[in-house]
């Protein structure tokens, strides 16, 4: 007998005979012998619609057509409501096949998050009611995405949050582990969708997973993979439709035998660059630029900064999540006198290509190959990054695919 957590997301929940499917799943469990706490996504594309209303309702008025910045506050009460439908449906289906089930929204738990509206951090998962009842036998259905701020406003998590929701209540209930059922039957080397030959792997570490996943591997929210890791929590990545095949397990490095230079490849299209264009080469610059980012909240990921030629003006140029370039011109706009560039030019139209392996870290010429193998297909790099188990570089957007799928081959991870 084991507590388990079990996790599913939007496809696995999408319309009620998915989620009469779903219950069939946890009663499964229920019948083994084992305790259960089960997280649940709002059904697919619901996300999507609240979030659309959001920015409807905030448009000025007679503005029509244009989109408005709501109240992240109230944005929360709103794009939280698709997984509380979700969790009520499956206890109310739970019940109907005669298992004992009841509905736990974020703030009964409680999960306890920051106040950063729209992207909290969970901060405590002090679930003692909800353990006791699982204890006691009673199914947990905890609403995902979802928590509670303080002051008792509704907060989420960001985008793909109900897995990190999963995770945390695994660890705060002291689950045995963690199965996040999704639509496909684990972690493959990359993304299954665009690459046909995408394999399979029976077990990824934790090091590789947060990266994956933070370059923009979705099939995990990032912060889970950090919460499984600092708890210790077992994790599987597990499909819903064919529950008893397949399957990643998350682990620690030293549990993986072979390690390849390269595990897996990721990509991100939400990217955007911003070069400002002849800037005084002096110090202070790069804090005149990057400060009124941070303030207004953006996140700037890669950078590079030209060599200037007369020792006077250099370029700059930078990404930011495509999500947020209007935000991040507007911060740079207002402070253009301090900054003092020739000009800032944006391309919305570029994606993120990231090769992942902790094998990176005694393998040689790594990078070398995505070089050779991008130039080959007349890809242009137009910003580079690395650490030590991974290679990110900046491209034009329409050659995600091509690049991903060239990398894949040339890194021998194809499918046999
Ligand atoms: P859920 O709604 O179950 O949370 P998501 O859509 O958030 O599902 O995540 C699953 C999707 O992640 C898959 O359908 C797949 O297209 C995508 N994905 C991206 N990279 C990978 C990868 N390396 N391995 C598996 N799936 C991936
Ligand atoms: N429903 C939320 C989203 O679409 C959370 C999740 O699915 O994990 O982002
Ligand atoms: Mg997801």
């Amino acid at each position: 007998m084991a507590t388990i957590a079990m996790k599913f997301g939007g496809t696995s929940v999408a319309d009620l005979d998915r989620i009469r499917h779903v219950a069939g799943l946890v009663k499964r469990e229920v019948e083994r012998g084992n305790k259960v706490a089960v997280v649940v996504s709002a059904m697919a594309g619901e996300t999507n619609k609240l979030v659309a209303w959001t920015n409807e309702a905030a448009r000025p008025d007679g503005a029509a057509g244009s989109h408005g910045i709501p109240d992240q506050r109230e944005y929360d009460v709103v794009v939280a409501s698709g997984e509380q439908v979700t969790s009520g449906l499956l206890a109310i289906t739970l019940n109907a096949m005669g298992v004992k089930a009841r509905s736990w929204l974020g703030w009964q738990v409680p999960i306890e998050t920051s106040a950063v509206h729209g992207a909290a951090r969970i901060e405590g998962v002090p679930a003692s009611a909800m353990k006791a009842a699982v204890e006691g036998g009673e199914v947990a259905v905890v609403a995902g995405f979802q928590g509670v701020a303080p002051g008792t406003r509704i907060s989420t998590l960001g985008r793909g949050g109900s897995d990190t929701s999963a995770v945390a209540v695994a660890a705060g209930i002291g689950a045995d582990r963690c199965d996040i059922y999704t639509d496909v039957d684990g972690v493959y080397t990359t993304d299954p969708r665009i690459v046909p030959k995408a394999r399979r792997l029976d077990k990824i570490s934790f090091e590789e997973m947060l990266e994956m996943a933070s370059l923009g591997a979705k099939v995990l929210q990032t912060r889970s993979v950090e919460i499984a890791m600092l708890n210790r929590v077992p994790t599987r990545v597990l499909s819903t439709f064919t529950p008893d095949v397949g399957g990643t397990l998350l682990c620690d490095e030293e549990d993986i035998v072979e390690k390849k230079p390269v595990t897996g490849i990721a990509y991100s299209r939400d990217e955007a660059k911003i070069t400002l264009q002849k800037v005084p080469d002096r110090p202070g610059v790069a804090a005149a630029i990057f400060g009124p980012l941070a303030d207004a909240g953006v996140n700037v990921d890669m950078i590079v900064q030209n060599v200037s030629e007369d020792g006077d003006k250099t370029d700059l140029t930078f990404t930011v999540p495509r999500s947020e370039l209007s935000k991040a011109l507007a911060a740079l706009e207002s402070r253009a006198d301090a900054i003092g560039a020739g000009a800032v030019t944006h391309d919305a139209g570029v994606a993120k290509v990231s090769i992942i392996g902790i094998g990176m870290r005694t393998h040689a010429g790594v990078a070398q190959t995505m070089f050779s193998t991008l130039s080959e297909k007349g890809i242009n790099i137009q910003v580079i990054s690395t650490s030590e188990i991974k290679v990110s570089v900046l491209i034009a957007e329409e050659y995600v695919e091509l690049a991903v799928r060239a990398l894949h081959t040339a890194y021998g991870l194809d499918a046999a």
